[in-house]
């Protein structure tokens, strides 16, 4: 159960609902997000919410029997869009393309990637300067230093910038520098990483985990909100099946399930999703056919030479032509389907 307290409700009407739900022994979890405030009660399935309706100090009160409750489409229908400022919105009519590289490499690679998305019209560029990675014996990462740079070019460029963040104590370094946290596949179900992330007024891209499932995603997702941020992007990025004939399996059923039990942004990240260049441009023009609000791309002015993903990477000219088609059939889905 969702209770939508009302702007102007007072402390005592709150002390008055709180005592009353402990009354009909209903555990309760009050949440204050940067827009609003709610208490999230765990009831019985039974629970007459007309036994409480009548309070004062109530807006609105829903019954959600998912695990995941502010996240889910029962509370809220209308979809959420993410207003990152300067016009750049993701969840809205408008395709949301995140281009950039697997890692942030260097200031000439940062100019020359910044060039490319003005080319295109491309607003968000992504690339890690912390890195997960599967051998501890790669590149890790330039760190907050190549962060600066990066967020430096971007917003004197009016670029949006989206980077991971591995750790609770990288939160309060970076936050001045990015735009967007990313919170990798690896990291998914790292609940402490979550907590602090629902505490910044920052948009989240949430990344599913390697074998996570959709219901553990919006869980991890719940995490956020419910710690009082409801800015947040899922992203699919591909699962772990048996399939070893490419990198992971982008699973894009996700992305109209999905949309249907939530309310927040989809994603798709088709670089991971595939692992294979020459088909990232099919898989994002599939995830764009599935109902993506987006999708978060990589691309490089020279992958022969990149210091992580270069194999998936795509280079700018053939990243180009993707972006116009993805947009195309993006307008296609939009006036037809
Ligand atoms: C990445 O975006 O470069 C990345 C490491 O992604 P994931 O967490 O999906 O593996
Ligand atoms: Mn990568």
């Amino acid at each position: 159960m969702i209770i939508h307290l009302s702007k102007d409700i007072t402390e005592k009407e709150k002390s008055a609902l709180l005592a009353k739900l402990q009354e009909l022994n209903i555990k309760s979890n009050l949440v204050s997000t940067q827009f609003r405030n709610y208490i999230v009660g765990i009831a019985s399935d039974d629970f007459d919410i007309r036994t409480i309706g009548n309070l004062s100090g109530i807006d609105d009160i829903h019954r959600v029997s998912d695990n995941y409750k502010m996240v889910s489409r029962k509370w809220k229908v209308n979809n959420t869009i993410i207003d990152l400022g300067d016009h750049v919105k993701i969840g809205d009519k408008e395709l949301s393309i995140m281009a950039g590289p697997c890692s942030i490499e260097g200031e000439k690679q940062i100019e020359n990637t910044v060039q490319h998305l003005l080319e295109n019209n491309i607003k968000i560029m992504r690339g890690g300067v912390f890195k997960p990675r599967s051998s501890p014996y790669t590149f890790r990462g330039y760190g907050i230093d190549i962060l600066k740079l990066f967020y430096k070019h971007c917003s004197a460029n009016g670029i949006k910038v989206i980077t991971e963040v591995m750790q609770v104590s990288q939160v309060e370094e970076m936050i001045d520098y990015v735009d967007i946290f990313q919170v990798g596949a690896r990291n998914s179900q790292n609940f402490n990483l979550l907590d602090i992330l629902g505490k910044v007024d920052k948009p989240v891209l949430l990344k599913r985990g390697i074998s996570g499932t959709i219901e553990e995603l919006l869980s991890s997702a719940e995490y956020i909100f419910a710690n009082g941020n409801e800015k947040i992007i899922l992203c699919e990025r591909g699962i772990r099946t048996f399939e070893r004939a490419y990198r992971n399996t982008l699973d894009l059923n996700a992305v109209p399930i999905l949309k249907d039990k939530s309310h927040l942004p989809v994603i798709v990240d088709p670089s991971h999703g595939i692992g294979i260049r020459k088909h990232v441009k099919t898989m994002a023009l599939s995830a764009v056919m599935s109902g993506a609000d987006g999708i978060i791309v990589e691309v490089h002015h020279n992958p022969e030479m990149a210091l992580s993903d270069g194999h998936q990477s795509l280079y700018h000219q053939q990243a180009s032509i993707m972006y116009e088609q993805l947009r195309l059939t993006r307008k296609f889905m939009t006036e037809n389907l």
